[in-house]
């Protein structure tokens, strides 16, 4: 594991450094308490550290409490070095909020058995922070292609609604349906079906820019909002998301169906608070002229105003 080291004793230093590594741990060194801050606001700094009580510029005490203002996560493990052993003193330094203290000098084998503890303690953070990123991904993406979910992209359109409201920019919207879906499935099989929506996926996310979002609304029903995005250039995107499939090549799919949208546009562009399904159904209806006129193509359901 990364530690970190912060005393300004040479000799302290160099031997807690060469244990530290026997035990097979990667070392930053640093001889005081202003070395130590810049390394710990540095980017994949460690997460478990020890700190010597009494250095020059800033001391353990205060870096302890510097550390637990700044909630890093995972959690940062402190464990402070001192010659200081009256009770009066650990308490002190247990309040500045260090997790645990050695006195000085050390007994190697005290010090190794409570940086293992401290170990132990940060890879379980680790490990929860990480099952928690998975979960939140799951909660708020789908499974199949990794796109938004439903909720999520709700959430996304009401959020950017608001933004554009505030900012007085226009968003987009875009509801789009893979043509003939239940044919491709019927002709191809499920597996394909669902290759073919992985692919559409695929290809929306390369045709957007970075921060539009892209959902699946819902079985073979994609809806994009496009932030800061006004009706000319929303229906550029839609005319290129149409034709991005004309190429009809799905790669990984033996035998490729041909496979066609059709996409339904509204934006919206007003300083008022609209109505989230008022706006979804706007692009629905604009989705559903557009497959009665013949699929394969862009409608626009106008303006919101
Ligand atoms: P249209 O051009 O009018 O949109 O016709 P369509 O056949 O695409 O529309 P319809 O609503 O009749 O059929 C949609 C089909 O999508 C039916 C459903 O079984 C299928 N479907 C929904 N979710 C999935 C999925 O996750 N995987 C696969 N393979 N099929 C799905
Ligand atoms: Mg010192
Ligand atoms: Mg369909
Ligand atoms: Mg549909």
């Amino acid at each position: 594991m990364k530690i970190l080291l912060a005393e300004d004793d040479v000799i302290t230093r160099r031997l807690l450094e060469v244990q530290l590594k026997n035990w097979g741990h990667e070392v930053v060194v640093c001889s005081d308490g202003a070395q130590a801050w810049e390394k710990l606001n540095a980017d994949e700094s460690p997460k478990l550290v020890v700190l010597d009580w009494m250095m020059p510029g800033m001391d353990g005490l205060t870096l302890s409490r510097e550390i637990r203002k700044m909630e890093t996560k995972p959690y940062t493990y402190i464990i402070l070095l001192t010659a200081r052993s009256s009770k009066e003193d650990i308490i002190e330094g247990l309040e500045a909020g260090a997790d645990d203290y050695i006195t000085k000098p050390f007994e190697p084998q005290e010090l190794r058995v409570r940086i293992r503890a401290a170990t132990r303690i940060v890879q379980l953070q680790e490990d929860l922070l990480k099952a928690l990123e998975k979960f939140e991904f799951q909660a708020s993406h789908d499974s199949l292609t990794g796109l938004w979910n439903r909720y999520s992209i709700l959430s996304i359109l009401h959020r950017e609604l608001a933004r554009g409201r505030r900012e007085m920019t226009p968003v987009a919207i875009i509801m789009a349906d893979v043509d003939h879906f239940k044919e491709i499935n019927d002709t191809y099989g499920h597996l394909c079906g669902d290759e073919v929506l992985r692919q559409t996926a695929t290809k929306f996310n390369l045709s957007v820019r970075p921060y539009d979002a892209v959902g699946r609304y819902g079985g073979e029903e994609f809806l994009l909002v496009l932030p800061s995005c006004n009706t000319h250039e929303a229906l550029k995107v839609a005319h290129r998301l149409r034709s991005s499939f004309e190429d009809n090549k799905i790669n990984s799919v033996e035998i490729s169906p041909h496979v066609t949208l059709s996409f339904g546009v509204v934006t919206v562009n007003s300083n008022e608070r609209k109505n989230i399904d008022d706006v979804i159904n706007t692009a629905d209806e604009a989705l559903y002229k557009a497959k009665n006129l013949g699929r394969n193509r862009v409608e626009f359901g106008g303006e919101i105003h």
